[in-house]
């Protein structure tokens, strides 16, 4: 690589370093001086280059590309983005969910899919997960969720024990743990998996019209997994081997793709379906709605900084844009708060002026000051105002995408479902999507999941949700842990001590 003739270490402020291995010191032996202020900017950059990391899915990557309209969808919304033909820029962020950031990529998790679209109407953040359902519908249980998948207080280890212990006593958790312990719990890598918004959204095209819809992004690489052994040799041999593939598939111009394809609901069909289609523990069966192409996203080039692009990228399912709005769940509309106000603790008040946070179309909100502004703000400051400043208009003339929260479809959608208790898609999983191989790498999953360290009464409650899900499976469940149960320990000696390795007889 040829250099510029002035290319030379400079101080943070652009002035010429003096030396990039002494520091200043009185003579050639003596103390270092306080005013080597190019030294201390050196140790007190360094003491600030960490930043908490997220609270969950701390551990990730990602890559920008573009996402391409293929069909006409005017008909279910107007939003800019989904416009027949138009091509956006967008990133993508993967990530696991109860790792820290230096975790391995491989243990079994689901994995974060988010979403950043720069339309020319503001920013549109789809912030989903490879799953289409999640293990709670409420949110007053998601911050207790996650404690239960971390660390325990005492000795700061994770806990299977703790794990079934929350789930079993949270019934709603079925059919997303079954679908974690299936072969989709450990995706081969980030390419081979789909993406899902998991919750319903509102969609409303020009008219008014309005649908609720879910999206499904399909991995154009087909869907892979990694066997429990697979994932657990993985871990060892590279912990950051999906962050890799990644990059280094782009990298090598291979350019990953998903198809966005969604199912669509009549506003109306929500008030009589036989799911609340607004359950984030629940899928709406294709057979019931169908799925239809929207476009392409497509992934080409790589963060070149990883910590500035991906670490730094803050995304919330709060932005929306005009033809996009939520739905009654009510897991979507806590992250509709969480996720911005986890931003603001995280990267500061004014963390939407990053560049990869920062959209692409004018902006003139009357948000002002704080530290870190990048932005000038110009006069006037409040609104309303006689000086020319801008006036909200709502949707510029674009009918609102909302629904009525006293209105009969939230009312019967969360009192009136007799179909919609927590076993039945859950079993039906187990039963009608998995194959005998499928079914029995689940059932071995399961087993080795509740032998490392699940005691009882969450044992004895893990065959139980088990058996509600399918009697068949949770039967094979509990006579695979009792089996196993029995056999000698190798880690252990006939007294239940820690057995001493060959190396140790040696020593
Ligand atoms: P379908 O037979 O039409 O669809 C089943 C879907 O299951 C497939 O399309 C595929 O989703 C997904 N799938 C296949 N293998 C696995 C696996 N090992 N782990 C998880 N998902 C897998 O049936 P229904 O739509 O009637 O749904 C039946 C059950 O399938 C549901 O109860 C749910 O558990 C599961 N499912 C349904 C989805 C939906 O949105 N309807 C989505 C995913 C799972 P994909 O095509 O997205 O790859």
């Amino acid at each position: 690589m040829t250099q510029p003739d002035n290319y030379y270490t400079t101080t943070d402020s652009g002035a010429p370093a003096g030396s990039d291995e002494h520091s200043l010191t009185v003579g050639p032996a003596g103390p270092i001086v306080l005013h080597d202020h190019y030294l201390i900017e050196q140790m007190a950059q360094f003491n600030r280059e960490r930043i908490p990391e997220r609270q969950p899915h701390a551990k990730g990557s990602g890559a920008f590309g573009t996402f391409e309209v293929t069909q006409d969808v005017s008909a279910y919304t107007c939003a800019s983005v989904f416009r027949s033909g138009v091509k956006t820029d967008m990133m993508a962020r993967f990530s696991t969910v109860a790792g820290e950031r230096g975790s391995p990529d491989t243990w079994r998790d689901p994995r974060g899919f988010a979403l950043k679209f720069y339309t020319d109407e503001g920013i549109y953040d789809m912030v989903g997960n490879n799953t289409p359902v999640f293990f709670m519908k409420d949110p007053m249980k998601f911050q207790h969720f996650i404690r239960s998948q971390k660390r325990r207080a005492d000795n700061n280890l994770r806990d299977h024990d703790m794990q079934w212990d929350f789930w079993t006593l949270s019934p709603e958790s079925a059919h997303q743990v079954t679908w974690l312990m299936g072969d989709r719990g450990i995706p081969k890598t980030w390419r081979h998996m789909n993406g899902y918004s998991s919750h319903t959204y509102l969609w409303v095209n020009a008219s008014g019209v309005k649908h609720w819809v879910k999206y499904h992004f399909i991995t154009d690489q087909g869907v892979e997994f990694f066997t429990q052994d697979e994932a657990d040799q993985m871990v060892s041999a590279d912990t950051d081997f999906h962050t890799r593939d990644l990059f280094e598939t782009i990298a090598a111009g291979d350019h990953p793709s998903w198809t966005l394809k969604v199912q669509l609901m009549p506003y109306d069909d929500a008030v009589a379906y036989r799911f609340n289609p607004f359950d984030l523990t629940k899928v709406w069966p294709h057979g019931d709605y169908p799925l239809h192409e929207v476009g392409r996203m497509t992934l080409h080039t790589n963060p070149t900084d990883n910590h500035a692009q991906i670490e730094q990228a803050a995304f919330e399912p709060n932005n929306v844009v005009p033809g996009i709005g939520f739905s009654p769940d009510r897991m979507l509309l806590a992250r509709v708060f969480s996720y911005a106000d986890a931003h603001r603790a995280r990267l500061g008040g004014n963390y939407k002026q990053i560049p990869v946070n920062a959209p692409r179309c004018p902006v003139h909100s009357y948000s002002k000051d704080g530290a870190m502004r990048i932005t000038p703000v110009t006069d006037p400051v409040y609104a309303p105002n006689s000086k020319g400043g801008p006036s909200a208009s709502g949707f510029t003339g674009q009918p609102e995408p909302q629904w009525a929260a006293d209105g009969q479809i939230v009312r019967s959608a969360y009192v009136d479902h007799p179909e919609d208790d927590d076993w039945g898609q859950a079993g039906t999983m187990v039963r009608d999507v998995l194959d005998d191989a499928a079914r029995d790498r689940l059932v071995d999953n399961v087993v080795g999941h509740l032998l490392n360290g699940v005691s009882e009464p969450v044992l004895g409650r893990a065959f139980e949700y088990w058996r509600r899900i399918d009697e068949g499976v949770g039967a094979r469940i509990e006579q695979g842990v009792r089996a196993k149960a029995d056999e000698p320990d190798p880690k252990k000696d006939a007294q239940g001590n820690p057995a001493r390795s060959s190396m140790q007889e040696k020593a």
